[in-house]
């Protein structure tokens, strides 16, 4: 089993050395002991960047969790099983990812509040991300008002947590709705909890901010029915460092 370094909350780490447990040159792909690539999954695509050994460097273009292991597709040379490889990942994809996946949650969160309606499916992107909601039926000034209340969380600068909890412990503290713990496996305890300030916790692997000032002003692009019950979402946040 790989060992996700990004786990509970290193996702800060940009560089990590690990050994190549399995290598496949045919694919080209390697399973390293360790990583902090995020492996495709849960709405957030997976990390890019290099492995770079002695002799050898190569690009990884695709992570993937393929038969229990996390295999990492290669566009370059292929280092041996044992070599000792050193893995920097692209940040600012990743962080790109850690600030669309955070304000996913926040915006999830407020859409249950306001109209009690649950997220069906999100994606989150570099540059936006969408959610389904159900039961929902946005109208314009809907999209206004979950743009406004997402953007009054986000400016309070809330600080978001990543640690192990018990399963028990979240099923009492998640709110109705925010999410079916049925989905996960009652094998997998303790679970990965993100949550934000005191307004919301959710079990979630994925990669997180540490705090909402890192997300930029959001606005709400777009709204699209995809059926009887169900509204898709889609927004973009603006850069903290040049929003004005
Ligand atoms: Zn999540």
């Amino acid at each position: 089993m790989t060992e996700e370094l990004y786990l509970p909350a290193g996702e800060y780490q940009r560089t990590f050395d690990a050994e190549v447990v399995a290598a496949d040159e045919a694919g080209p792909s390697v399973v390293l002991d360790r990583t902090l690539f995020y492996k495709e999954g849960g709405g957030q695509p997976p990390d890019h960047g290099t492995l770079s050994w002695d002799d050898g460097e190569a690009r990884v273009v695709d992570v993937r969790k393929d038969h229990g292991e996390i295999r990492h597709e290669l566009d370059g040379d292929v280092p041996e099983a044992g070599t000792t490889v050193r893995g920097d990942l692209d940040w600012e994809r990743r962080h790109a990812h850690m600030r669309y996946h955070t304000a996913q949650h926040v915006v999830s969160k407020v859409v249950l509040d306001e109209y009690g309606a649950s997220t069906a499916g999100n994606q989150v992107y570099p540059d936006h991300a969408r959610i389904d909601f159900e039961p929902a039926d946005f109208d314009e000034a809907d999209l206004r008002a979950i743009e406004e209340h997402a953007n009054d969380l986000i400016v309070r600068d809330l600080p978001v947590r990543k640690e192990n909890r018990s399963r028990s412990a979240l099923e009492d503290e998640t709110p109705e709705g925010r999410t079916n713990l049925d989905l996960i496996p009652e094998s997998v305890d303790p679970l990965r909890a993100v949550s934000i300030g005191d307004i919301d916790v959710c079990p979630c692997g994925g990669t997180h901010v540490d705090s909402l000032a890192e997300l930029g002003e959001l606005e709400v692009t777009d709204r699209t029915s995809k059926g009887a019950n169900v509204d898709r979402i889609e927004f973009v946040l603006h850069d903290p460092a040049t929003a004005d």
